[in-house]
């Protein structure tokens, strides 16, 4: 980031608007399709009012929200996302995207995924359409199914646009739309997946787009660090 006139400025192929379960999946596999991603973070995820979470698949005895949380923020760090705290105030077309504006910050960016349940406000200076989620009190937007709005450029998932209300159904949501706008720019199959080094040749078949092989000492390699990631991640926390 550069720093001009104490206002922040940076550029970014794709800017996600919340980092509860739904951005942090956005934010995940748009890194990993190699758009360079900002989240942007008010800090108020719905799962914090969870006391304990039992139906988040791969946790057969639960999490506690602050812990799934935190490790899908990482995740999405890890996979090379920038996170940044702050409340999207204003969202407005520039001119090669979009620009928005957080208070110490301006971020310009191509694509939007807006997944800032229960916020819209934003979204409604540039035209997005809104409607009541019936019986209300909170907007919802949209979307063509696929998670693009009516405004090209933007798209939004998870809770925001009346998905079940379920951390596993929004993260889902949030990979199943970040998908979209990576198809949206890259129109090629795109598939993220780790194979065996070999598999394609085995079928007499190019690599796809999106896919990485790797040879049995790098798959210890990543199975180990995997593990011991988890091991300090859940041996540093009190009960
Ligand atoms: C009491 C309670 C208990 C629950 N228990 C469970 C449970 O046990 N299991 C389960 O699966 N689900 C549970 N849920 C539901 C679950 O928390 C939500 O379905 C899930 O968090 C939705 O994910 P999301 O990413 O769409 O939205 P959120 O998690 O709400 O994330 C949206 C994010 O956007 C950010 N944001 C909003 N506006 C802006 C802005 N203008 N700029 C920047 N950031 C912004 C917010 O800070 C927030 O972090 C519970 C909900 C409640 C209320």
């Amino acid at each position: 980031m550069t720093r001009t006139d104490s206002t922040e400025t940076a550029s970014f192929d794709v800017a996600v608007v919340g980092a509860g379960p739904a951005g942090c999946a956005a934010g995940v596999f748009c890194s990993r399709a190699d758009l360079e991603t900002i989240v942007l973070e008010d800090g108020r995820s719905t799962l914090q009012k969870s006391a304990y979470v039992e139906n988040y698949l791969g946790f057969p005895a639960g999490i506690e929200p602050r812990s799934l949380l935190e490790l899908g923020r990482e995740h999405a760090r890890e996979a090379g996302c920038t996170l940044r705290d702050g409340r999207v105030e204003t969202l407005s077309r520039s001119d090669d995207g979009f620009e928005l504006r957080l208070e110490g910050a301006s971020i310009e960016a191509d694509a939007v995924i807006a997944t800032s349940w229960a916020d819209s406000d934003y979204l409604q200076d540039v035209g997005v359409s809104t409607e009541p989620e019936e019986p209300g009190p909170v907007d919802i937007v949209p979307t063509d199914g696929d998670g693009r709005t009516d405004v090209e450029g933007i798209y939004a998932a998870g809770r925001l646009t009346s998905t079940h209300h379920q951390a596993l159904v929004a993260a889902g949501d949030g990979a199943s739309v970040a998908l979209t706008l990576i198809n949206d720019v890259v129109p090629d199959f795109y598939n993220d997946w780790i194979a065996l080094e070999g598999y394609y040749a085995h079928y007499d078949r190019e690599v796809p787009v999106g896919v990485e092989e790797i040879d049995h000492e790098e798959r210890t390699r990543r199975a180990n660090r995997g593990r011991e990631r988890l091991l300090e991640y859940f041996g540093s926390r009190d009960g």
